[in-house]
């Protein structure tokens, strides 16, 4: 059995740095809280709470000299002001990528433009873009992008997640009906390299295992694609999601993981197989890299 792992499987430069951001808050002893999930990894959030981080959904309980990590995936300016009132401490783990889509989206606005978020309206994220900007539109999807009336003007950004083919497909719906049409792809490359690595290896393999978070966007739309290209794909969270059977008459195994995904987690899986698969080849593993967010 070939086992292939994707280079870009795994942790992105930005959820790297804003887990690294509250480590270090923890070590320093600090009565510590992460506003949501820090990121969306059942197993990483378990470790970080044996690590003494307070993980909390609304900011009713804190006290004046609470120490608040603010993830990657940003947050609106109301929340910010909110915990300056309470008189917390900020660590801001916003991802810089994240922070240029809210000044790109406020850029649009301020010249005039509505602005459109493509992306998940239930997702953080696009919740702290919207959190930016005095009347949003949101699209998630073609028919909602169909539905846009005409328009003289229009600026759009998108989440840093999106598909690259949804973004393709929405940009060019809208060009049809906007007679100024002004768009900041906002993908970060981090995605759009995994997206590509994805479907890459997805159609070379027999079996593709794509590991992270069920509640992980990022890692829902690279089971998504890969599915797309190759029916034998499974969303794990962990090794104990396998099931032997997916592997009948298969030869080579391909995996990838989400950018919430901890090397320690797709290691256990590469680990569990080629334990499975004693004998078989082993390639690209141990090469989890972040792409640091560059193409
Ligand atoms: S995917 Fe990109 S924008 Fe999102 S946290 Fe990672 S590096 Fe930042």
């Amino acid at each position: 059995m070939e086992i292939k792992v994707a280079k870009s499987a795994g942790f992105c430069w930005g959820v790297k740095r804003a887990v690294n951001m509250a480590i270090d808050t923890l070590r320093k002893g600090k009565n510590t809280y992460c506003l949501g999930e820090l990121i969306h990894n059942r197993r990483e959030i378990e470790r970080l709470k044996r690590l003494g981080m307070k993980f909390i959904d609304n900011m009713e309980n804190l006290k004046r000299g609470d120490t608040v990590i603010i993830r990657s995936h940003g947050v609106s300016p109301r929340i910010i002001k909110e915990l300056k009132n309470k008189g917390t401490s900020i660590v801001d783990a916003t991802c810089p990528f994240v922070k240029d889509v809210h000044e790109k989206a406020m850029k649009l606005e301020k010249e005039g433009y509505p602005v459109l978020i493509l992306g998940n309206p239930n997702h953080p994220e696009v919740i702290g873009i919207a959190g930016h900007l005095k009347s949003p539109l949101i699209a998630s999807t073609l028919e909602e992008v169909e539905a846009i009336p005409k328009m003289a003007k229009l600026g759009v950004v998108c989440q840093t997640t999106l598909n690259l083919n949804f973004f393709r497909e929405a940009i060019s719906t809208l060009a049809s009906k906007v007679k100024e049409l002004k768009v900041y792809n906002t993908i970060c490359s981090a995605t759009s390299i995994r997206q590509k690595e994805a479907r890459k290896l997805a159609s070379k393999v027999d079996v593709m295992l794509i590991i992270g978070g069920k509640n992980s966007s990022n890692t829902t739309k690279l089971y998504q694609i890969s599915k797309s290209v190759n029916p034998r794909s499974y969303h794990i969270e962990s090794k104990e999601d396998i099931k032997e059977e997916w592997f009948r008459e298969a030869e080579s195994i391909g995996i990838t993981a989400g950018a919430s995904t901890p090397k320690w987690v797709i290691d256990e899986v590469v680990n569990y197989l080629s334990t499975l698969y004693k004998g078989g080849e082993l390639s690209g593993r141990g090469v989890c890299q972040t792409t640091g967010g560059k193409l």
